[in-house]
């Protein structure tokens, strides 16, 4: 047995299923999870001295690389002046005009400590703005483990959605209607069923929560327009998105504006923060101006501003995200290279740093229903193998893959060198 399986029956003893979050347990590709030392840079290293080039990033915050010589010498310098103050403080102020800066639909905007407190704030903020309670979400699209999002992918286009957890009573989701992603006429029927009652739409633009699926013909574009059309307030959930896509996150990319983003990921430098913002109207509406309740005890910490603002400052020049962009670029079309070779029904998807593998011959693969039908057995093999040559992928293959700017060419051609083991395994 080694350190990592030795760790994991030690940790079930007292963390529930020996974790804590779920999709860490390596449940879905049956096998322990790695117990994780350090990082550096693209690397991971376990507790058994293994090292492993690393595609899920901390799922995201780690765009720079990990254990960033800016991000930690920013947060030790912070460290020096406290921990926690629970008062206004000035990195506050520098992280939202950061943000501002570069999110151009955000006037004003929240932090809070997890994407899923942004998307819970969102919602409550769109509902007592519009006074109306019903909200449209999109099957496959996460958006953290929030009571009235958490509705089962699967409940189907315009059925009012079911609880896909224990302990989520059913009147919580009653108001929660499930459409369907590059779907436009779901989102139409939704509408016209549900007629002055929907008080938000909530979208991933980028769903990177069912593997990597990308808006197709205008999809964002239709969607802002019915909800202008029907007073529907629009919530881009751009937690994993932002800053990650491109320059102007997704919102920039696809040239449309929604009434609130959420974020989190990579503003937070992988520190817990998050944030939700949008036009000043509608956040005006928040505690303690206005009378929609919003809170936090460590919301806008400053350990967390310190790191998440010297990775903004880091990252935003147009020329990392070519870079980001290209390096994707490179892998995916590395892989598919070597499963055509292989003959292995294979395809991917990309987007700046973010990118997505299906195994499938399906033509087009743009809705829940599309991902689910790809080979998971093909996917098991292709994610042990590519472990046990020292390749970090997401434990699921409903999970996208992020490239840092710490992945060197380098790295990416032994990333591709080692799949054809992989391919050749699954051929
Ligand atoms: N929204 C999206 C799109 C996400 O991907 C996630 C987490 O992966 C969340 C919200 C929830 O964020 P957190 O895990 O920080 O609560």
């Amino acid at each position: 047995m080694n350190n990592s399986e030795k760790c994991f029956q030690q940790a079930k003893l007292s963390i529930p299923g020996g974790v804590n979050s779920p999709v860490r347990s390596f449940s879905s590709v049956k096998r322990n999870p790695l117990f994780i030392d350090s990082a550096k840079g693209a690397y991971v290293f376990d507790i058994d001295g293994n090292e492993y080039i690393d595609y899920v990033g901390s799922w995201g915050p780690m765009i720079l690389g990990h254990n960033h010589p800016k991000i930690q010498e920013a947060v030790i310098n912070a460290t020096n002046k406290g921990l926690s103050f629970g008062a206004p403080t000035k990195p506050e102020i520098t992280m939202a005009e950061l943000i501002k800066k570069h999110i151009s639909s955000i006037d004003k905007v929240r932090m809070v400590n997890s994407g899923t407190e942004a998307t819970m704030s969102a919602i409550r903020l769109a509902r007592g703005y519009t006074g109306k309670s019903k909200i449209i979400k999109f099957e496959g699209c996460y958006h953290g483990h929030v009571d009235s999002l958490l509705v089962k992918a699967g409940s189907g286009a315009l059925t009012f959605g079911k609880p896909s957890s224990a302990g989520i009573p059913d009147d919580t989701t009653k108001d929660t209607l499930v459409c369907q992603f590059n779907d436009i006429k779901s989102v139409e029927q939704a509408i016209k069923n549900n007629e002055n009652e929907i008080a938000a739409l909530i979208i991933e633009p980028v769903a990177g929560n069912m593997n990597c699926i990308l808006p197709k013909d205008n999809f964002l574009k239709k969607i802002r327009e019915l909800c202008n059309l029907n007073k529907i307030i629009l919530i881009f959930d751009e937690v994993m998105t932002g800053f990650r896509v491109n320059y102007k996150s997704a919102q920039g990319y696809y040239d449309v504006q929604p009434d609130l983003t959420c974020l989190g990921k990579i503003i937070g430098g992988g520190l817990p923060a998050a944030a939700f913002g949008g036009k000043s109207e509608i956040m005006d509406m928040l505690a303690p101006n206005g009378p929609v309740y919003q809170a936090g005890t460590l919301s806008g910490n400053p350990i967390a501003m310190a790191a998440g603002t010297a990775c903004l400052q880091t990252l935003m020049n147009e020329k990392n995200f070519k870079d980001l962009d290209h390096k994707s670029k490179s892998l995916t079309s590395g892989l598919l290279t070597v499963a055509n070779d292989y003959k292995v029904p294979f395809k991917t998807s990309q987007i700046g740093g973010m990118f997505g593998l299906f195994f499938t011959n399906q033509e087009s693969i743009s809705t829940f229903k599309d991902v689910n039908q790809c080979n998971q057995e093909h996917f098991l093999k292709f994610f042990n193998e590519m472990l046990d040559q020292g390749i970090y992928l997401a434990p699921s293959s409903f999970e996208a893959g992020f490239i840092s700017l710490a992945h060197t060419q380098d790295l990416i051609e032994q990333t591709i060198n080692a799949s054809e083991t992989a391919f050749k395994e699954i051929a």
